[in-house]
């Protein structure tokens, strides 16, 4: 059993999964029974993975639609820029793409719209007007609330690590002057680092290797479907952000343990997380 939080009118629903969606409930909930849900959650997390517990040393964050309020940018850069080589592409194809690199992202709707894959050259032409477009777009707040949940793992002396499919130079560079002293240069994983990329586990298990912790201190962090599945499937504990316009039963058919709708519930709620 998942669980996914809503926050409206200042109070804490509960919507349990695995019920067809007219049927769903919202539940008004205490404290403490939000706690036990978290619980569980931990539970059947530890139970279904074999864990000898669950004790988190390191946070594992996705950039964009994460950290950064960034996913209204690269939607309007991805679809100029795929448009401009006569590449159908909407803005659900660009959350439901987001996590892998850009380059498999182009290979997908070469495939798709051409029949063949494309050229190293192609690949590099559109990231780079992408990535152009994304420059021109203007450059991405952090996401609210983000600074605070930052400094509150640091102040618990938990490494904070990111872990993204961006290659996007911008973006990567503005993590240091965005989070001052949060994440270490040397342990983040980037499109630059892995061969596969998100979905599959490699970036998260690269992450977890440089982290130095084991799978069971780990809470990984991403909005993106491709990127919970990343996530989940390095077998690790993973909260979906749901922070773009997807169901957020999508982010738990991909795998997620837990689902929030912002950075904001996660940073009220993160003692749930951390306690234990
Ligand atoms: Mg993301």
């Amino acid at each position: 059993m998942y669980y996914i939080f809503h926050k409206k009118r200042g109070q804490t629903y509960i919507q349990f999964s695995g019920i067809i969606p007219h049927r769903v409930k919202y539940l008004l909930l205490s404290l403490q029974k939000i706690t036990s849900m978290y619980s569980s959650a931990i539970s059947s997390f530890i139970k279904k993975n074999d864990y000898p517990g669950f004790s988190p040393k390191a946070i594992l964050f996705d950039m964009d639609g994460v950290l950064f309020d960034s996913m209204e940018g690269h939607v309007v850069a991805w679809i100029k820029a795929m448009h401009e080589y006569g590449l159908p592409f909407t803005r659900e194809d660009v959350y439901m793409c987001e996590g892998q690199t850009g380059a498999t992202t182009i290979n997908k709707s070469f495939i798709e719209t051409h029949g063949r894959e494309a050229t190293e050259e192609e690949k590099q032409e559109i990231y780079k007007l992408k990535s152009h477009y994304f420059d021109e777009y203007g450059k991405p707040a952090p996401m609210p609330f983000a600074p605070d949940l930052l400094k509150e793992i640091k102040k618990q002396g938990l490494q904070a690590i990111v872990v993204t499919g961006s290659g996007q130079p911008s973006l990567l560079k503005s993590i240091e002057n965005s989070f001052p002293g949060i994440f270490e240069h040397d342990k983040m994983v980037t499109a630059f680092d892995v061969k596969y990329g998100k979905p599959h586990p490699e970036p998260y298990l690269m992450a977890v290797k440089k982290s130095g912790v084991k799978p069971w201190e780990v809470i990984a962090i991403d909005n993106a479907p491709l990127g919970v599945k990343s996530a989940s499937s390095a077998n690790l504990f993973t909260i979906g952000l749901n922070t773009g316009p997807l169901e957020p039963e999508v982010l738990l058919e991909y795998g997620a343990n837990v689902v929030l709708d912002s950075m904001e519930d996660l940073a009220k709620q993160w003692g749930h997380f951390t306690k234990t």
